[in-house]
């Protein structure tokens, strides 16, 4: 009996001390590598994911590659302080602008869309100036920082240079100016440009669930989709 209490002894130190060693890693790494974006948009996970992987560290050890680089665990639901951080940056640090940019849309939860865009970069500032002062939080959001991407761009490059996709909210603006008239479409589908006047609007009215906004190409093809309103209904008990 004596025999069997020491092995149970002697496991349970072996699993506190690899537990001790296992919080003392990740605990370096929270301390030493995660920034505010983390903390701000991960915090419960990064608690739990350090409690979890203390506690219960066989199953961390799985992967061992996870203690070596523990970035994976600690990084949140959806990527969001990722994509936070990176939107920072590229507040701070827009990159290079033309005369022109060209537009298209990233994969979301709609339909795959065919469209690529290209704006004047001095219409695109005209009416996102319009749009801030009709909507100034939004100085806060996308449109502000595109907004001084466009005014620190330099007419001298002729290339079109490409929105980034960290602005998905690009897409409200493409679709505003498309309506207004402005802006040339290519569809990537028909392999062809679009005249001005040869866009289809297609919108939802009045759907239960996500209602979007529809550009589409003569064929069809839709070029441009975004979230119009979002309608909720309540199921009633009979
Ligand atoms: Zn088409």
């Amino acid at each position: 009996m004596p025999q069997f209490m020491d092995v149970v002894f002697y496991v349970c130190a072996v699993y506190l001390t690899v537990a001790v060693a296992v919080a003392t890693r990740l605990g370096w790494y929270m301390v030493t590598r995660l920034d505010h974006f983390d903390w701000l948009h991960s915090k419960p996970e990064i608690w739990g994911m350090f409690v979890f992987a203390t506690l219960l560290w066989p199953l961390v050890l799985i992967k061992p590659m996870a203690l070596i680089k523990p970035a994976d665990l600690f990084s949140g639901p959806y990527g969001m302080a990722a994509r936070m951080r990176e939107e920072e940056l590229l507040r701070q640090y827009p990159p290079p602008c033309g005369q022109t940019v060209r537009y298209r849309q990233s994969p979301g939860r709609n339909v795959e869309t065919f469209g690529e865009f290209t704006f004047n970069s001095a219409d695109l500032e005209k009416a996102l100036v319009a749009k801030l002062q009709e909507h100034p939080h939004l100085a806060d959001d996308h449109e502000g920082a595109i907004l001084n991407w466009l005014r620190q761009r330099n007419d001298s490059i002729k290339t079109p240079t490409d929105v980034p996709d960290a602005w998905h909210r690009f897409q409200f603006i493409a679709d505003d100016e498309l309506r207004a008239g402005r802006g040339k479409s290519f569809c990537l589908k028909c392999n062809d440009q679009i005249p001005g006047i040869g866009l289809r609007e297609e919108d939802d009215h009045g759907i239960p669930g996500w209602n979007f906004d529809r550009l589409l190409c003569q064929q069809g093809h839709p070029l441009l989709v975004v979230e119009s309103v979002h309608i909720s209904v309540r199921q009633l008990s009979t």
